[in-house]
């Protein structure tokens, strides 16, 4: 453990490679292999009891700087879909009642939603990025990425909501997006690119 250098606080194996990715051009003097999950140095997952994407982000950052005694970068992301008023948010994970049953989670929203017109299925996935240091030091960015929601799910890139949201300017969900075009304009990829001066000045990078 002791090439790593920062830690990021998710057991979503999808999130540790799409922060490798994001890090990687922005921050050459951090290898990409050093940026490892919550998984890989056995930490516990915290209850995340907060009541927004920034409080949840916060709980789980804290709790990873304390067990490593390393930077630890957290994010809490979630879909917020106008027309239920920005539900799931923070329940995105666990709206169908398991937590991360990703294809559930996905039937309930359409099932939700299936007399909803198109002019009205406007949503956006968000994503606040904290970092918290060993001594103490906070900072959270929150990222969005706009869009509407399909009808009938598409694609089998990514995970979560990704087939059914397809953002604005586009034709494709996010699932037909290819990892890179989703990373440029994601709301992970905006929270974490928007941390990146911090992470640069805590690092030393
Ligand atoms: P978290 O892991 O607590 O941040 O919960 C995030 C949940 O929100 C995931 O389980 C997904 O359901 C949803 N979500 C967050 N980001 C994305 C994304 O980029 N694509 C699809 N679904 C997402």
């Amino acid at each position: 453990m002791s090439e790593v250098r920062l830690v990021l606080a998710t057991h979503n194996e999808h999130k540790v490679g799409e922060l490798r990715a994001i890090l990687a051009p922005v921050l050459p003097a951090l290898d990409p292999a050093s940026v490892v999950g919550a998984r890989d140095v056995g930490a516990p997952e915290p209850v995340e009891d907060g009541l927004t994407f920034a409080e949840n982000a916060l709980i789980k950052a804290r709790a990873l700087a304390q067990f490593t005694g390393l930077p630890a970068v957290a994010d809490d992301s979630g879909l917020s879909v106008d027309v239920l008023g920005g539900s799931p948010g923070i329940f995105s994970a666990r709206w169908a009642g398991r937590h991360g049953d990703d294809r559930a989670n996905l039937d309930l929203l359409l099932a939700q939603l299936a007399d909803i017109a198109p002019e009205h299925r406007g949503a956006r996935f968000v994503c606040a990025a904290a970092l918290v240091t060993p001594d103490g030091f906070e900072h959270v960015e929150t990222g969005t990425l706009e869009g509407a929601l399909e009808t009938v799910p598409r694609g089998t890139h990514g995970f979560g909501y990704d087939p059914i949201l397809v953002p604005t300017g586009e034709s494709r969900t996010c699932a037909e997006l290819t990892p890179q075009e989703k990373n440029a304009i994601s709301h992970r990829g905006t929270a974490f690119r928007a941390l990146v001066p911090t992470l640069v000045r805590v690092l030393g990078g």
